[in-house]
């Protein structure tokens, strides 16, 4: 059975010592027991927050790892060095990745297979710009991000991912997907995974929404059968809010 899960992406937000407080805050929450509550913090904040993680339902992530194993590459994070701190997600693929450091579906999947190899977890980022909604390729543009960056993996690695759709235009633009548009797109983003995996491997792939989700229309968002819980920026700030929509299964 794939599981529900929330997921707070911080982006550069939050000093170490205001980060350590939010984890804090987060973890003397009361979080409902159907749901997988993940932390992605900045690089520097992971070993901190490693520590201030109380909360049997609340797991640690990073944001994005190298491309490369390890070795000279001044400013570059591996996936090993993630894996130290005790984080067990990596978000790959962020539209702000993709936007503004030019992340290709063929670095990703070298990024991918690296955050496999480490035993991590990827919550794999894809989505639509606006210009490509407008036009109507959303589809095919979510089923190229897929097929480009993960189709290679065996069945058995496919099994490990965590997807999100985060459409573009609704990333930090208070535009939220309706409900309708999100199930649709997350239908055919799981038919696209069963006509390469089998329906068994896409029914157990868990699906995120990510796009100015908060707590008032987490719920909503969360009924929908193909929708399998959020990637959570700007709401992921502010432990109520946040919780909150951890709770809106
Ligand atoms: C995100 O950046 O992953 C995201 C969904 O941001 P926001 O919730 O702020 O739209």
């Amino acid at each position: 059975m794939r599981k529900n899960i929330v997921a707070g992406n911080w982006k550069m937000n939050k000093n170490l010592q205001e980060g350590v407080e939010l984890a804090k805050a987060v973890c003397g929450k009361t979080i409902a027991n159907n749901v997988t509550v993940i932390l992605c913090t900045p690089f520097i904040h992971l070993s901190e927050v490693s520590k201030a993680i109380t909360n049997k339902s609340v797991f640690l992530g990073a944001q994005n790892c190298a491309d490369k194993v390890s070795g000279a590459y001044t400013g570059e994070v591996s996936a090993e060095m993630i894996k130290s701190t005790g984080a067990t997600y990596v978000i790959l693929g962020h539209s702000e990745r993709r936007a503004y450091y030019h992340e290709t579906n063929n670095l990703l999947a070298e990024k991918t297979k690296l955050v496999l190899a480490n035993g991590l977890t990827p919550i794999f980022c894809i989505g639509e710009v606006l210009e490509e909604r407008e036009s109507g390729k959303h589809f095919e543009i979510v089923k190229k991000q897929l097929t480009e960056s993960l189709f290679e993996l065996s069945a058995d690695d496919f099994s490990k991912l965590v997807i999100a759709y985060e459409p573009v235009w609704a990333i930090g633009t208070g535009k939220t997907a309706s409900p309708e548009q999100a199930q649709e797109i997350h239908k055919v983003i799981r038919d696209h995974i069963a006509s390469k995996y089998g329906k068994t491997v896409a029914d157990n792939t868990s699906i995120l929404y990510g796009g100015s989700c908060n707590a008032a229309n987490a719920k909503q968002l969360f009924a929908n059968p193909d929708v399998d819980g959020g990637l959570i920026g700007g709401a992921s700030l502010k432990a109520d809010d946040f919780i909150t929509i951890a709770n809106s299964f």
